[in-house]
């Protein structure tokens, strides 16, 4: 475990655990459905850690997971491969975090939608436990671990409204 994180891996686990279940679970049922429909989230997953990379860019966490509203997503890992410790304007981070939020956001919504849709009469229950999943991860994961995170005051994710 990285020394500037504030929180220990058993924090993570549990609440972690709904998200996985939520990703693979629309993995698996996006493939049940159509191969588009797959390639399609995974397209718009990448492109929303890249953008995370260039969000990241400037944080104590960049090259390591996030701890804080960012947990499970590889952007900042990815952050210290594709940014050097550059200057990133102000309106470049405002414009990457809208396209964040729409793109994460987005991709997941669009594709709970398009699961309860196709799958609903022949799987039924199965097809809300990813948006059930991943509404818990989004409940408790940030209230709970955000408030953890060395980062929490200067981090652009959480500090959203800052740049507006
Ligand atoms: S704390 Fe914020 S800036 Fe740092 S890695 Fe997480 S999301 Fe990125």
């Amino acid at each position: 475990m990285n020394k500037i994180y504030n929180w220990k891996l058993k924090d993570t686990v549990i609440i972690d655990l709904f998200y996985i279940i939520s990703f693979i679970g629309i993995i698996i049922l996006l493939g049940i459905i159509s191969i588009i429909y797959l390639m399609i989230f995974i397209f718009f997953y990448i492109l929303m850690n890249l953008l995370l990379a260039i969000i990241c860019h400037d944080c104590p966490h960049q090259g390591h997971f996030c701890p804080g509203p960012s947990q499970l997503l590889f952007g900042a890992l990815l952050s210290k491969k594709l940014i050097k410790k550059e200057k990133i304007s102000r309106k470049t981070m405002r414009i990457t975090l809208v396209f964040y939020v729409l793109i994460g956001m987005g991709n997941f919504i669009f594709s709970f939608i398009v699961i309860i849709i196709s799958l609903w009469s022949s799987l039924f229950l199965i097809t809300l436990i990813p948006p059930f999943c991943f509404l818990i991860y989004a409940t408790i994961a940030w209230p709970i671990l955000c408030p953890k995170c060395s980062n929490k005051e200067n981090c652009p994710v959480r500090n959203f409204k800052k740049y507006f």
